[in-house]
């Protein structure tokens, strides 16, 4: 059967109305008798899309002046070294490590100098993240990085820490939009669009404009924040596509009434899910309670060997992607903004039919 609920990590589900919109949009945007891939990224047509595209994001985060938003390529890896790359300038840097991306990131920070491990749990196989107060960091450090939501091990932090002396740079891929934050509390905030955004192809930063301008001299145009900045993101070609339909999903959650209306839906959802795991002794999940990610709930069958047997009829009745990441096996339920209760649903009464069969 074809896919009707997809719970793919990323790239993920894109809002139905938004593919509607786009679909009927398509050969044609608006009279120009053009499609908006062929359209001159510095043109009259794309500008205005750009434009509008950054104000929804803004007004949706509610971002202050001081912040610069960029529409960047790359994917979140490539902050990886274009962070240190536009930061570290011959300082130091602190990384806190809760799951696999944050071991990456911290990994990938190696050829620069001065990098350090702030905590990390992967000795306990980040059942919890470390503490903020478990954080070890220098107030001379150039920022300290975590990673929000470890997309594949299903852990995410709820509240965010304060650090007045240093900036905190945050990889909030896989849970940006899914509820209000407070953009002050950040230096720097990236997210691949795949996850909770849009197309894969737009790397979304969000940058506090006094961290602009430190760039090591060897940094290559595209890489830095700051000539990006200058430029209207448009120092190569953006990814003009994506950003046009990010934009239509950011128009959607508006519609929606804002994130705070989001969150609400995206705590029902969780909510229901990580109940009925709880309440049957045929699955579990084992992060701490108070960590458990909203966006990608990651969980197993206590008999391992079922669990190809569950993604095979899952996928025969239309629930597509919820095979776990090669890296940890098991199963994941990733519910992004674009899923609905109604696939949480269709999703949980599933888990029950398989259970009463095995
Ligand atoms: C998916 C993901 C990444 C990797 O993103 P790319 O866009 O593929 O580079 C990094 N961090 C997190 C938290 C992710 O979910």
């Amino acid at each position: 059967m074809s896919c009707q609920y997809n719970f793919s990590a990323g790239p993920a589900a894109i809002p139905h109305e938004v593919l509607k919109k786009v679909q009927s949009e398509l050969l044609d945007w608006h009279g120009t008798g053009m499609s908006v891939m062929e359209m001159s990224h510095r043109g009259k047509h794309f500008m205005p899309i750009l434009d509008e595209t950054e104000s929804n994001l803004r007004l949706l985060l509610s971002i202050p002046e001081n912040y610069k938003v960029l529409f960047l390529q790359g994917g979140a890896i490539t902050q990886n070294f274009m962070v240190p790359m536009n930061l570290l300038n011959d300082t130091t840097a602190s990384y806190v490590v809760s799951g696999y991306w944050s071991k990456r990131t911290f990994e990938d920070a190696q050829p620069f100098n001065g990098i350090h491990l702030s905590a990390s749990s992967e000795s306990i196989d980040y059942k919890v993240p470390p503490n903020y107060q478990d954080w070890k960091y220098s107030n001379k450090d150039a920022y300290i990085h975590y990673c929000m939501n470890e997309t594949i091990h299903g852990v995410e932090y709820f509240d965010v820490p304060i650090i007045h002396d240093v900036p905190l740079v945050c990889d909030m891929s896989s849970n940006i939009f899914s509820r209000p934050i407070n953009v002050k509390s950040f230096g720097v905030i990236y997210a691949g669009a795949q996850k909770n955004i849009g197309p894969a192809g737009l790397t979304v930063v969000i940058v506090r404009d006094d961290l602009i301008g430190a760039a090591d001299k060897k940094t290559p145009t595209t890489f830095n924040w700051k000539i990006q900045s200058d430029n209207k993101s448009m120092i190569n070609t953006p990814s003009t596509f994506s950003i046009y339909v990010a934009g239509l999903v950011f128009k959607w959650l508006l519609q929606k009434g804002g994130l705070k209306s989001v969150e609400e839906e995206n705590i029902k959802k969780a909510d229901y899910l990580y109940n009925f795991i709880d309440s049957s002794d045929f699955y579990y999940n084992d992060i701490n309670k108070n960590n458990r990610s909203r966006m990608n709930v990651a969980f197993r069958i206590k008999s391992d060997e079922l669990t190809s047997k569950f993604v095979k009829e899952a996928e025969e009745d239309g629930l597509y992607g919820l095979k776990g990441h090669r890296i940890v096996g098991g199963l994941r339920a990733s519910i992004y903004n674009a899923m609905s209760l109604e696939g949480v649903i269709a999703l949980v009464n599933f888990m029950k039919k398989f259970q009463g069969n095995n």
